[in-house]
């Protein structure tokens, strides 16, 4: 930080400030956290230490005062701190703890991965979530229950739990809710808006991406399918989206979630059996049921619409 003290010392010998100088530094040593600091540190510091040490102290209060008034500081995010620093006082800048939250914050949100998904989950946690809902106890309970058993064996096979229940009660909410809490203990969990995800999948078949665009979500730690049954699935995205990902995750004894506005048994009967072509296919939509029954646990999600509009 040697630029500040350089450049307060060239500006001041250009403008011939000397006089204004002495003003400047009587105010510096005056200064209650100044004394403070000279007082801690006496028997290392002489009258000649001190003066040398002059444009380091008024480095130090000028940012510590604008800091504290809201202005633009030498560099954001860090506040000064007088330090000792080969027998002269120096300004050391440490982050302010708004900067060391916000750290925390953006490595947190590294580690959900949010594909298409509203904004709202990365707000979404247990400590805000409204239980005065009393309908709402059972899936939050449920939610919590599964992120203490996965965080006390995250090496073990933990079976996802499937949210279903009317528009708005808040069950994407809840899948955010599990993935911040998820990031907080270090573990990462990915998103997906699925009616999204099949209109993606769709256009990737133009440049040849799908393979790759379906590994990353089927190869997902923990994976939480967000809204499925929100739209008509066609056959090629129910067996070639959906199928895979989910073939996948149970061969291999991967956490999944859902949420749904539908219970599992009508989104068997009411949109895998029957294809958006209108060809009934119940064999099909069986073997698909028998996937998410392996992967995921049924729990009604019941309560007021809690959208705003
Ligand atoms: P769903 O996915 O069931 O349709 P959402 O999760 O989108 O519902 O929730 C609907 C609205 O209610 C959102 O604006 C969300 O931010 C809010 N919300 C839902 N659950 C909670 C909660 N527990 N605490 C605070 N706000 C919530
Ligand atoms: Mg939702």
């Amino acid at each position: 930080m040697d630029n500040i003290s350089d450049a307060m010392q060239r500006y001041m010998d250009q403008h011939q400030l000397n006089h204004n100088y002495q003003e400047l530094m009587q105010r510096v040593y005056q200064d209650a956290d100044v004394q403070a600091f000279i007082k801690a540190n006496d028997a290392d510091l002489d009258e000649q230490q001190i003066d040398r040490s002059s444009a380091k102290l008024y480095e130090y209060v000028t940012e510590r005062d604008r800091l504290a008034a809201g202005q633009q500081t030498f560099a954001p995010g860090y506040e000064p701190k007088l330090i000792m620093n080969n027998h002269l006082i120096d300004v050391a800048y440490l982050p302010t703890e708004a900067q060391i939250a916000k750290q925390k914050q953006q490595s947190l949100h590294k580690r959900v991965n949010s594909v298409l998904m509203p904004k709202l989950i990365r707000k979404a946690s247990f400590d805000h979530f409204d239980a005065s809902d009393k309908d709402r106890v059972p899936a939050l309970m449920a939610a919590l229950d599964f992120t203490d058993a996965y965080v006390a064996a995250p090496k073990d096979y933990h079976q996802g739990l499937y949210f279903y229940g009317s528009f708005g009660v808040g069950k994407t909410y809840l899948l955010g809710a599990i993935a911040n809490r998820l990031a907080e203990k270090g573990f990462k969990s990915t998103l997906v808006h699925f009616p999204s995800f099949a209109v993606e999948m769709k256009n990737a078949i133009g440049n040849n991406q799908v393979a790759e665009k379906l590994d990353a979500i089927k190869k997902a730690h923990v994976l939480m399918i967000d809204d499925i049954g929100a739209d008509a699935m066609s056959a090629w995205v129910r067996d070639e989206v959906l199928g895979v990902i989910l073939e996948y995750r149970m061969q291999s004894e991967l956490t999944t979630f859902f949420s749904s506005n539908f219970s599992m048994d009508q989104l068997e009967k009411e949109h895998l059996q029957v294809t958006q072509k209108g060809d009934v296919e119940p064999l099909k939509a069986k073997r698909l049921m028998q996937r998410f029954h392996f992967l995921a646990k049924e729990i009604e999600m019941i309560g007021q619409n809690r959208r705003p509009n």
